[in-house]
C-alpha cells in the first residue's frame, strides 16, 4: 500500500505509477510544529523590513534556480503523483514562475498604500490611507494534486508581502515541498523564512494549534471544515480553497470540435485530480449527438501509461483511494443506468491507473454528477433550453470553477453571470488557476477567500486604515460639552450632512459657528 505512515512516525513517499518508494521524511511532531512557528516568527522581522525590491530580488533568483533544475523538479513531481512530466511542466512550473515574475515585479504596486474618498469628512482637513503591514507567519496546508504549483505559489505571495511561511504539504507529496523549501536555500533566503512541517493531518492540526496568524488552506470540504472550526478557536483567519464539482455547458451554437478537445482536457488531464476539473458537462440535445462522438473521439486517441514517457497523455491517480471513489462513482451510475461509451475501469497491473471515462444517461440523483470525483470521469447530460442548463449547472452544493462554450460572447457573458461558481469561462476551461493576476477561490461549499491575483495578496496582509486630521488644533463638534445648541446641530447633521450633500451641510454653518465659539 502506498505511503504509509511506518512505525518509526516516518512519511513513505512512493510512486502511484509503480509502487516505488522514492523517499521518506518524518512525521514531525506538535513540538516540532511550535519551534517550526517561532523560527518563522523570529525570522520575519528582519524580513519585513526589506524593501519589496529586495524580497523580490530573492524569488527572483529561486525562479533562476527552478528554471535551471525544470527537468528534475518536473520528474520529481511526477514521481510523486503519477501525472506525466509533460504535464508537470505545463500545469505546475510554467504557471509558478510566471507567478513568480509578476509578484517579484507587481507587489509593490498592487499593496501600495491607498487614499480613500471620505467625502464631505475631507473637507474638514481630514484624510484617510490604507496601508498593508505582513500578518507575520503564514501557514499554508496544501493537497497532492499540484504539490508544487498550490503551495509555491502561496509561498511567494507570502514572502512578497513580508511574511514567513511554515508550509504542511499533504503527506502523499513531501518530497516535492521540500524541494521548495530547497530551492528558496539555495536562492539565498535567510533560515525560518520558509519552514516545511512534512506529516499527515495530525501535523496540519498542529500547525493551526501553533499560533499562526493565517491559514492558506486547500483540500477537501470536509478537512476544510475541520480546519475552519479549529482556526476558530484561536481567532485565526482562513483561506478555503475546497473541491468542486464543475459543470460545462455547451451550447448548440458552440465551436463542437473545440469543445470536444475542451472537455477531454479539462475532464482527464492530471486525470482528473483538478479542482477545476470538468466534473459535469452539459450539452444542447439539437449537437448533443455530434459532440459526443467528437468527445469519444478524442478520448479514444489518449495515450496512457508510464507518465515519465514523453507521449503519454494520462498517467496514474496520485493513491489508491482516490481511485476507489473514481470505482465507486462509476458503478453507482452505472447501477442507475448510465452507458459508458469510452473507458470505464482501472487498468489492470501495477500502478494506481483509471481509464479516462465517457458516461452518458447519467443524472443527478447519481453519486457521479452530485459528489466530487476527482478522478478521469465525463458525465455528459443533454438539456433544452438556457434555463434547464443553468438549473442544471447550479444544482450543486459546490461552486468552484464553470465553463461556457458558445459563439456568442453576450450569451456567454449573460450565461457566465448566472451560474454560481468563484470563476466562469466562456470558451475556456480550467486553466485561469495558471494566471498569476486573476483570483482564485469558491462560493458555496468550494470555499472563501482569494489566492492569486490582488484579491489573493490582500488575503497576506494586515490592511490598516491611517487617518490624519490636519485641523487638530480644533476641537470636533460632537465631543463634549453636549447642550440645547449641540443637540440642535446634530439632528441638522442626520437631515443635512448625511445626505452626502456639501450644499446641503453649509446650510448648518451658522449653527457649526455658534457651537465653536459655545465651547471657546
Ligand atoms: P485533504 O483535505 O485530505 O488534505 C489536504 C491537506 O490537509 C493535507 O495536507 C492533509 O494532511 C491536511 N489535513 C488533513 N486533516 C487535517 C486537519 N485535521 N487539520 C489540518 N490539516 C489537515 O485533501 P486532499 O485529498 O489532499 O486534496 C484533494 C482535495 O483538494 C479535493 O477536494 C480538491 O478539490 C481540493 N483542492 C482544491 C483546490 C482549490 O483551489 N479550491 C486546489 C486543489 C485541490
Amino acid at each position: 500500500m502506498q505511503h504509509l505512515k511506518a512505525q518509526t512516525q516516518e512519511i513513505i513517499s512512493s510512486n502511484p505509477a509503480t509502487g516505488d518508494v522514492i523517499g521518506r521524511v518524518p512525521l514531525t511532531s506538535a513540538a516540532e510544529v511550535q519551534s517550526a512557528v517561532m523560527r518563522a516568527r523570529t525570522a520575519q522581522s528582519g524580513w519585513a523590513t526589506l524593501s519589496f525590491k529586495e524580497r523580490g530580488r530573492v524569488i527572483l533568483k529561486a525562479r533562476e534556480l527552478i528554471l535551471a533544475d525544470m527537468e528534475g523538479i518536473a520528474e520529481l513531481i511526477s514521481h510523486e503523483t503519477g501525472k506525466p512530466v509533460a504535464e508537470a511542466v505545463s500545469m505546475e512550473i510554467v504557471p509558478t514562475l510566471d507567478l513568480m515574475h509578476y509578484f517579484a515585479h507587481h507587489s509593490a504596486k498592487l499593496l501600495k498604500p491607498q487614499k480613500i474618498d471620505i467625502g464631505q469628512y475631507g473637507l474638514m482637513g481630514r484624510s484617510s490611507r490604507m496601508v498593508y503591514q505582513p500578518l507575520g507567519v503564514v501557514g499554508i496546508i496544501s493537497p497532492w494534486n499540484f504539490p508544487w504549483a498550490t503551495p509555491l505559489d502561496e509561498v511567494v505571495m507570502a514572502l512578497m508581502s513580508g511574511n514567513s511561511v511554515v508550509l504542511k504539504p499533504s503527506e502523499l507529496t513531501p518530497l516535492t515541498a521540500l524541494k521548495i523549501a530547497e530551492v528558496f536555500e539555495r536562492a539565498g533566503l535567510a533560515k525560518g523564512l520558509v519552514e516545511v512541517v512534512t506529516g499527515d493531518g495530525s501535523t496540519g492540526a498542529a500547525l493551526i494549534d501553533a499560533g499562526v496568524d493565517k491559514i492558506m488552506f486547500t483540500g477537501s470540504v470536509a478537512t476544510g471544515k475541520r480546519v475552519a472550526e479549529a482556526a476558530a478557536k484561536h481567532l485565526t483567519p482562513v483561506v478555503l480553497e475546497l473541491g468542486g464539482k464543475d459543470p460545462m455547458i455547451v451550447f448548440a451554437d458552440a465551436n463542437i470540435e473545440n469543445a470536444a478537445r475542451a472537455a477531454v482536457w479539462g475532464a482527464f488531464a492530471n486525470s482528473g485530480q483538478a479542482c477545476a476539473s470538468i466534473e459535469r458537462c452539459y450539452v444542447d440535445e439539437s449537437i448533443a449527438a455530434e459532440f459526443i462522438k467528437a468527445v469519444v473521439g478524442e478520448t479514444e486517441r489518449l495515450k496512457q501509461g508510464n507518465p515519465t514517457e514523453t507521449d503519454i497523455d494520462v498517467g496514474a491517480m496520485s493513491n489508491e483511494r482516490q481511485l476507489h471513489i473514481v470505482e465507486d462513482h462509476v458503478a453507482d451510475a452505472l447501477k442507475g443506468g448510465a452507458k459508458v461509451l469510452s473507458g470505464g475501469a482501472r487498468l489492470k497491473g501495477s500502478g494506481w491507473f483509471h481509464e479516462p471515462t465517457v458516461l452518458t444517461n447519467v443524472s443527478h440523483g447519481m453519486k457521479i454528477m452530485r459528489e466530487e470525483t476527482f478522478g478521469p470521469t465525463l458525465p455528459i447530460m443533454t438539456f433544452k433550453s438556457e434555463a434547464e442548463a443553468l438549473r442544471l449547472a447550479n444544482d450543486s452544493v459546490y461552486g468552484l470553477t464553470a465553463c461556457v462554450w458558445t459563439n456568442n460572447i453576450t450569451r456567454g457573458r449573460r450565461v457566465a453571470e448566472r451560474i454560481d461558481a468563484g470563476t466562469v469561462m466562456v470558451n475556456e476551461v480550467v486553466y485561469t488557476h495558471g494566471i498569476a493576476q486573476t483570483p482564485w477561490g469558491g462560493v458555496k461549499q468550494s470555499g472563501y477567500g482569494r489566492t492569486h491575483g490582488r484579491m489573493g495578496l490582500l488575503e497576506m496582509v494586515s490592511p490598516r486604515h491611517i487617518h490624519v486630521n490636519r485641523f487638530g488644533f480644533v476641537p470636533d463638534l460632537w465631543w463634549f460639552p453636549y447642550s440645547p445648541n449641540a443637540s440642535k446641530l446634530f439632528r441638522g447633521l442626520a437631515t443635512h450632512f448625511t445626505t452626502g450633500s456639501i450644499l446641503r451641510t453649509a446650510r448648518l454653518l451658522p449653527q457649526m459657528i455658534r457651537r465653536l465659539l459655545e465651547r471657546n
